[in-house]
């Protein structure tokens, strides 16, 4: 164990010490273990995921949707899951092309460190303009926050949609509307 990690753990049995918990207690004894590795697997960088462009042979330039990606946030104000998380990517491609699973994995990769559902919206919009130099990027989030579900509010049922557009999708070209056809293509989806 590193002299970071038990750093850790002794602050974190310090916080329990001073919420008067048993550390003794059987079920308490491994938290401040189990809670290091949480929070390191929760702010840790991981390394951003090996992508490669292909060139836009056929030219394509129609929509292109990945939806019902599953992503876990976490909330920076109180370190709770926002989880579920469904995330829809739509791009028109320019000079390339991207593996369609990569941009799942993109999606899941910028859900570190904790991050507002706003911030990571625009950051993975961002990201996907600057990697794929598409015509355009749309996100939209879907994600059901654990600290307005669980506590404060208790609002179990209420969700928050967040999204992000960019290129074609704010800035229409004549005739067509990426952005309306996504959201049909979304609403189409949801009555399968
Ligand atoms: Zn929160």
């Amino acid at each position: 164990m590193s002299t970071r990690e038990e750093r850790l753990i002794s602050h974190f049995r310090k916080i329990f010490q001073e919420l008067g918990v048993d550390l003794n207690d059987a079920d308490f004894k491994e938290t401040p273990d189990r809670l290091m590795k949480m929070y390191k697997e929760m702010f840790d960088p991981s390394p951003p995921p090996k992508v490669t462009l292909f060139p836009n042979k056929s030219k394509e330039s129609e929509l292109i949707l990945v939806k019902n990606i599953d992503v876990v946030l976490v909330c920076p104000h109180h370190l709770v899951f926002v989880y579920p998380g469904t995330v829809h990517v739509g791009y028109v491609p320019d000079e390339y092309l991207v593996g369609l699973s990569k941009i799942a994995r993109i999606a899941t990769w910028l859900a570190k460190p904790p991050k507002t559902q706003e911030d990571y919206t625009q950051e993975l919009s961002d990201f996907l303009m600057k990697l794929i130099r598409p015509k355009g990027v749309m996100v939209i989030a879907d994600f059901a926050h654990g600290c307005m579900r669980c506590r404060g509010t208790n609002q179990r049922r209420s969700t928050t949609i967040t999204s992000s557009i960019a290129g074609v999708f704010a800035k229409p070209p004549k005739g067509k509307n990426p952005r309306e056809e996504m959201l049909e293509l979304l609403k189409l989806s949801r009555n399968e």
